[in-house]
């Protein structure tokens, strides 16, 4: 890690809250955040996935040093592999009154605790339903929801076209080997994001990808 970083206090509490964010790709992800915001300087960064607040409170530091605001998108109803049965499933994170996921107490208390409050935002609700309504441009997207083929290709056409000029998108969990882990972010975000010419890869740590908008 370079000499700058997220505030070691916040590092740790990304670490200890739930999640899917290896701490190497937090810093990575950190590290482009800090990048894009002084690429597009004032614009908002947004965020799909937030789950319970891990990948956040790496975004949300360099919120808060920037003076922008983080949107952070999420239904906190959970990805299907989060459902009860799947892999990625944690069943302290299941609100019994509804027999679904709710991970957005979990989300509240973590971004709480960082003291990220007064830059980040939450938007509880359906990522199409969210991009459909969306006008703002973004310094930095991080993709990071549903990981089905329909989200992920849903994320790429609702969400991309409002990254600024010169702005970022990072995505999660690109695979490019099937052996590695399921596909659609790979298939649907990533390789579409190149193949239309209007993004550049900037970056790779493990399933991180840090792409630069061209044009
Ligand atoms: N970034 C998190 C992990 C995100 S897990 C971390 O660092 O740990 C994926 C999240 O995407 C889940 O919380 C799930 O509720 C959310 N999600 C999946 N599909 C979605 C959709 N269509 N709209 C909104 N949120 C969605
Ligand atoms: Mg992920």
């Amino acid at each position: 890690m370079s000499d700058v970083a997220i505030d070691a206090r916040r590092r740790a509490l990304a670490l200890a809250t739930r999640g899917f964010m290896p701490a190497v790709e937090g810093d990575a992800l950190w590290a482009a955040a800090l990048e894009a915001t002084a690429a597009v300087p004032a614009a908002p960064m947004l965020e799909v996935g937030s789950y319970c607040g891990r990948s956040t409170i790496w975004l949300g530091d360099v919120a808060e040093r920037r003076d922008v605001v983080l949107f952070a998108v999420d239904h906190h109803r959970g990805s299907e592999e989060n459902q009860a049965g799947w892999e990625h499933h944690d069943d302290t994170v299941v609100d019994d009154r509804v027999g679904m996921m709710d991970t957005l107490p979990f989300f509240r208390a973590a971004i709480h605790d960082a003291g990220v409050e007064g830059c980040v935002v939450a938007i509880v609700g359906r990522s199409p339903v969210v991009a459909a309504n969306w006008n703002t441009p973004l310094s930095l997207l991080f993709i990071d929801g549903g990981h089905g083929e329909l989200p992920a290709r849903q994320d790429y056409t609702g969400w991309t076209p409002h990254v600024a000029v010169g702005g970022t998108l990072a995505i999660h969990d690109v695979f490019p080997d099937p052996a590695d882990g399921g596909r659609p972010p790979y298939e649907q975000i990533f390789r579409p994001a190149l193949e239309s010419g209007r993004f550049e890869l900037r970056s790779s740590t493990g399933s991180l990808r840090v792409l630069t908008r061209v044009g």
